[in-house]
């Protein structure tokens, strides 16, 4: 699938790593790029990944064909306030958010039903804990899923293109509707992110622990949960305000879990500990088994930034 012009809002991790996909799957004819940071249009110029920047998305979007939403959640509606009176007829507007129904709201608020513009709502499940362009790679969605939500105005051939799009950076895509990506979400991504800032936040507060100590001995199991928590702090406040009712449902949950741990420990309950534990084990397996834990693909970033400073 070829678009004629692409514009990307958000030129970020994600932003920037479908921009080199579509560079070099040759999918674009020009990129255009709309993002807040001056500094991150300049980078995204210097890498090669923008035929055209700007601050203002009303400048970019008239000649469109495609637009891509990469900005934090929260940006979509006022950027598509702005944008969507100027798409043309037979556009395609798409999403990388990390949440689905408010995402397709947004698009459907500002979206006229007849203005023959498709929309498609989308979420690679790929990421880092990076972000801005040069933390981007075109190897970050490689046998990752890639869920398409499609809404009230989506079309048959736009949801193709869109899958093209991803499939083309080695995606394997799944179709479902905003409401069940979000609750599968909530469990496997938004639950995690929201126990890692809790934990972190603990460990760091501690009255009566030296900083400098716990930074030291980070590797026994603080460091892995910092790696999530060091996430960027607008996208996932904009991700669990925007996907309220399922993580509280979560929460409740998760609490009452941790309290039965609680139980288990004040009264020496060993048996229940080792079932549990020996459970959470073959979980571990089966992740590393279906290839979805990240060490890989760490190792590859790594190798492409070291590239990119040489
Ligand atoms: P990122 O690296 O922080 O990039 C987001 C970019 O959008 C930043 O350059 C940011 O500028 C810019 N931005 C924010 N508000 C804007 C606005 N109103 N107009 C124009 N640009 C704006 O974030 P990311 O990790 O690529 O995430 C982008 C989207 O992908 C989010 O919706 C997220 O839910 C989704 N997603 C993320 C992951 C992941 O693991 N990171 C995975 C899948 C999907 P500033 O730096 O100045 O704020």
């Amino acid at each position: 699938m070829f678009f004629e012009k692409v514009v990307i809002a958000g030129i970020g991790l994600i932003g920037s790593s479908l921009a080199r996909n579509l560079r070099r799957n040759r999918q674009a004819g020009i990129i255009a790029v709309c993002d807040k940071n001056p500094l991150y249009l300049q980078q995204a110029k210097a890498l090669g990944l923008a035929d055209e920047i700007e601050t203002d998305i009303k400048k970019l979007v008239r000649d469109a064909d495609l637009l891509v939403l990469a900005t934090p959640v929260g940006a979509f509606g006022p950027l598509l306030k702005e944008a969507a009176p100027l798409l043309k007829r037979g556009s395609i507007v798409t999403d990388v958010g990390s949440v689905k129904k408010y995402a397709l709201k947004e698009m459907e608020k500002y979206i006229d039903k007849e203005s023959g513009i498709a929309v498609i709502g989308g979420h690679p499940v790929a990421g880092t804990e990076k972000s801005g362009p040069e933390a981007g790679f075109a190897d970050l969605f490689r046998e990752r899923w890639c869920i398409l939500t499609p809404s009230k105005l989506s079309t048959p051939e736009a949801l193709a293109k869109i899958s093209e799009i991803w499939q083309a950076a080695g995606m394997r895509i799944e179709t479902m509707t905003s409401e069940h990506h979000d609750k599968v979400m909530a469990a496997v991504s938004h639950l995690p992110h929201l126990i890692a800032y809790s934990i972190v936040g603990t460990v760091a507060d501690l009255e009566g622990y030296e900083q400098k100590e716990i930074i030291k001995y980070s590797a026994s199991g603080f460091r892995d949960f910092t790696r999530i928590a060091g996430s960027d702090p607008t996208m996932w406040r904009d991700i669990l305000l925007n996907n309220k009712t399922t993580v509280l449902e979560l929460i409740q949950r998760f609490v009452e879990d941790l309290i039965a741990l609680e139980r288990n420990i004040r009264w020496d309950e060993g048996d229940k500990l080792f079932d549990l534990f020996s459970r959470t084990q073959k979980i571990r397996k089966e992740v590393i088994e279906a290839r979805q834990d990240q060490p890989e693909q760490e190792k590859r970033l790594q190798a492409e930034l070291n590239n990119l400073k040489n």
